[in-house]
């Protein structure tokens, strides 16, 4: 059967790609270090849990939501950005319910590019964005991402033929994979650039709560102005470990709202409602719940970020995020090692190139798992790095 054309633009998800790989480790008796998707080893919390199974109980959880949803889910959004940011939306306006932040990330280029309309795509970046602008039949122009410039989009160096053309910007600071973050007076820059050019700028905020020593992310909402052009992309999975139960949400302006929810209604009929009434009842306890998790994120990090340095792999110590960005030494290719890493020591790391071609020369860590094992798969990416020394002074 043929494919469409589309896909071929479409490069191979390597998080997902590593699944497969993994479970034939396993098989094969191998203990596997899976420090590759965002998915760390954290239970969900037991008031999710609790909301979850009185919920399922009432039968009108079990009917479709729409894109509407459980109500009182939108107004606990509503609360938390409010007392989280100082951002007041309207639940029923300013809001909508995602299945997960990436499905609304790849679903809003069908709501606002038209053919020939390009989209700004940071890279080294999570792939969902350059897959929604592929799906859309967008064009894309990637931004490359790397430590000259501080894994920072500088709006003034898009080149003027593309930003005449520009209709959309995805921006994600705590960045994953570089683990950059972004200050309010950035934020300010690139919400005025996007005013005075009329382009939308996405903001994906998944990592605002998992800040380290003191460090406070902000919101895009912060900026005067950005609601004339911004929505801002939240999700439970990653403050509050919960990954596989789906539930996002995007909240700004509103026309965009309307917007990306019309082609929802289109593509999908909401998260489970028994689940929404889960994200309301976390939501409400948003921040009793982070700070456990927030303090093991950062005992990882510390442990990582030390036991990396000793074996020959010195990383930046990041303030936010739940990954390592760790530049490889002596123009290694990243793919190889990440294979080597995998196939001789059992170790699962996501090859920098993976999120794009800037990507190279880095590996991403994510700290998914206890700060012993953690050490443990330092020792053994320690031995494949002096293998390939071994076998560079033999050559
Ligand atoms: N945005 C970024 C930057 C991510 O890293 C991820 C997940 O890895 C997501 C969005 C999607 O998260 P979810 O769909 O689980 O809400």
């Amino acid at each position: 059967m043929r494919r469409a054309e589309r896909l071929n633009h479409l490069p191979a998800y390597a998080a997902a790609e590593v699944v497969a790989l993994k479970r034939k480790l396993v098989a094969q008796g191998v203990d596997v270090i899976d420090l590759g998707a965002g998915d760390a080893d954290f239970p969900p919390p037991e008031v999710a849990v609790r909301a979850l199974a009185e919920a399922v109980k009432d039968p009108r959880m079990s009917r479709y939501g729409f894109q509407i949803g459980h109500v009182p889910f939108r107004e606990a959004i509503a609360r938390y950005m409010e007392r989280r940011f100082a951002a007041a939306f309207d639940p029923m306006t300013e809001v909508l319910p995602l299945i997960g932040s990436k499905d609304g990330l790849s679903h809003l280029p069908f709501a606002v590019l038209d053919p020939g309309d390009v989209a700004i795509v940071p890279e080294p970046g999570y792939p969902a964005y350059a897959g929604g602008v592929v799906l859309a039949g967008g064009d894309m122009e990637v931004y490359p991402l790397t430590p000259k410039n501080g894994f920072l989009v500088d709006p003034e160096r898009i080149p003027a033929a593309r930003l005449r053309k520009a209709r959309l910007v995805f921006l994600n600071y705590p960045n994953n994979p570089t683990t950059a973050v972004a200050d309010r007076t950035y934020l300010r820059k690139v919400v005025d650039w996007c005013r005075s050019h009329g382009i939308v700028l996405a903001y994906d905020n998944p990592y605002c709560e998992l800040t380290f020593d003191g460090y406070r992310a902000p919101s895009v909402f912060e900026v005067s102005g950005a609601r004339d052009v911004a929505l801002e992309f939240h999700s439970l999975s990653k403050s509050f470990s919960m990954t596989g139960w789906r539930v996002g949400w995007v909240c700004g302006n509103a026309d965009l709202i309307a917007a990306l929810a019309k082609v929802k209604t289109y593509i999908d009929t909401g998260p489970f409602l028994a689940l929404q009434a889960a994200g309301t009842a976390v939501l409400d306890q948003a921040e009793q719940i982070v700070e456990p998790i927030r303090a093991s994120f950062q005992e990882r990090r510390d442990a990582a970020v030390s036991a990396l340095s000793e074996v020959g792999l010195p990383v930046e110590r990041p303030r936010a995020t739940m990954y390592l960005w760790v530049p490889l030494p002596g123009g290694m290719a990243s793919a190889g090692f990440a294979r080597r890493v995998l196939e001789e020591e059992g170790v699962v790391v996501l090859h920098g190139s993976s999120f794009g071609k800037s990507g190279e020369g880095f590996v991403r860590v994510a700290l998914t798992v206890s700060p012993e094992r953690l050490r443990e798969a330092s020792r053994r990416m320690a031995r494949v790095l002096e293998r390939s020394e071994v076998a560079s002074v033999a050559r």
